[in-house]
């Protein structure tokens, strides 16, 4: 752990992340640590612009393609969710390993996005069915839209 002269906040989320970029021989640059960093502290799910404008704050360049770059190899690393209705990118907040599962709850007011830790038991039938059709998954995501609790009886 020798980031001499870094400023990296070791959330769990960011220094996770450098931990599995640098394993598949990422090079961890600035702009990819401020990507990492705005993910973090995002309760929406971003676009690749709203990360780029994000990064640019911050007084660093990146280009939206190298901001996608980073997003498709933090999704192959299951450390972001695609959120299909937001087309936007969330940063899984539940440590520990979910694979490429992920069950999200999505409200159409607010555009929050809250993960669901199901029991992977309750995938079974699921896995099952998939399994008796010959289908290989290599993701399965489940989005539940609708009203959250707060922007309920607004
Ligand atoms: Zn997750
Ligand atoms: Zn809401």
């Amino acid at each position: 752990m020798a980031d001499s002269g870094s400023k990296v906040k070791k959330t769990p989320f960011v220094s996770a992340a450098i931990e599995k970029l640098r394993g598949v021989g990422m090079r961890i640059t600035s702009p990819r640590i401020a990507i990492l960093e705005t993910l973090d502290q995002s309760d929406l799910p971003l676009n690749a612009y709203a990360l780029q404008e994000a990064v640019t704050l911050t007084g660093k360049k990146v280009d939206v393609v190298s901001v996608y770059r980073t997003l498709k190899v933090l999704r192959e690393l299951d450390l972001v969710h695609y959120v299909q209705s937001s087309d936007g990118y969330l940063a899984c907040r539940l440590e520990g390993e979910h694979g490429s599962a992920s069950e999200m709850i999505v409200c159409d007011t607010c555009g929050n996005v809250m993960e669901l830790d199901i029991d992977p038991c309750a995938m079974t039938d699921l896995s099952e069915q998939l399994s008796s059709l010959g289908f290989k998954a290599s993701r399965i995501t489940i989005e539940v839209e609708g009203v959250c609790k707060s922007c309920d009886g607004q």
